[in-house]
């Protein structure tokens, strides 16, 4: 394995929501889920018994500073090329889904081979949305437009249009909508990824019954055991990982902040063991 996938597991947070095409609030999650990671009520355990508290398990660089949107996403990108640089792996906490596409910016350069797999009630696939070409979007098509990634996997969705299935269908994207997911047997079963995986977890993908704190809600949607079952099952190590559009003023009765460091808390666990 390279090094760059053996890096520990870091919390970074892009507090950034100037590029959400609806209703803004992302950009307050970053410190509303290390306050649920490290909340008394919570638990410092994985479920495959690491602790967070460990620093082998999980280590927190903190939030970065973001200004403007280009500007931004160039701050973005070379604060993930500094923490790969150290030999760290992110788990970056959103801010709006536009943050993924610096962020896979760099590990893809520390990462030759890449899988990504996304959870989404959205694929994200616009060539532009209401004239902007880095909207949340739109992540994935720049993404994909780049070469970024070898494979992308979608897990979730509920809202595809012909606009974006066009983009799915020019790159190869593997898309498990939600009707097939929900369906069971082999449309749950047939991904297979090819790489390390870069995870991106964008809150809406589950139903809002779990996590209502989101700025886009779409009923029918994915429960929390699911996502973390199918982290469980992953066969390749993870590159990276972002939770993102986690919206706290959504969020009146504070269900999301614990869904989104319960993500984090596995996810480093899982990081750590691979
Ligand atoms: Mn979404
Ligand atoms: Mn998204």
């Amino acid at each position: 394995m390279t090094d760059s996938l053996r890096g520990t597991p870091t919390l970074i947070g892009f507090p950034y929501d100037a590029s959400s095409s609806h209703i803004r609030g992302t950009a307050a999650a970053p410190p509303i889920i290390r306050a649920a990671l490290h909340s008394p009520a919570g638990n410092r355990a994985t479920e495959s018994g690491a602790d967070i508290s460990d620093p082998a398990v999980l280590q927190d660089d903190g939030d970065v500073a973001l200004g403007a949107p280009a500007e931004a996403r160039r701050d973005i990108e070379a604060a993930t090329r500094r923490l790969l640089k150290r030999g760290r792996r992110l788990i970056a906490l959103g801010g709006d889904h536009s943050i993924t596409y610096p962020i896979v910016r760099a590990v893809r350069a520390r990462n030759p081979r890449l899988s990504i797999l996304l959870f989404d009630a959205h694929p994200d696939l616009y060539p532009e949305f209401e004239g902007d070409r880095f909207s949340h979007a739109c992540p994935f098509a720049r993404i994909l437009d780049e070469g970024l990634c070898d494979q992308l996997v979608m897990i979730g969705i509920r809202t595809m249009n012909a606009t974006q299935a066009a983009v799915a269908a020019r790159y190869g994207v593997q898309v498990i909508d939600m009707a097939s997911w929900a369906g069971g047997g082999s449309a749950r079963q047939r991904f297979t990824l090819t790489a390390p995986v870069y995870v991106s977890i964008d809150v809406d993908g589950f139903d809002p019954a779990f996590a209502p704190g989101v700025s886009h809600r779409e009923p029918g949607g994915l429960s929390v055991r699911e996502v973390l079952t199918a982290l469980d099952q992953l066969t390749v190590p993870i590159a990276g990982a972002d939770v993102v559009e986690f919206n706290p003023g959504q969020d009146p009765v504070g269900l999301t902040a614990p869904v989104c460091a319960k993500l984090v808390k596995q996810l480093a666990g899982r990081m750590t063991v691979a």
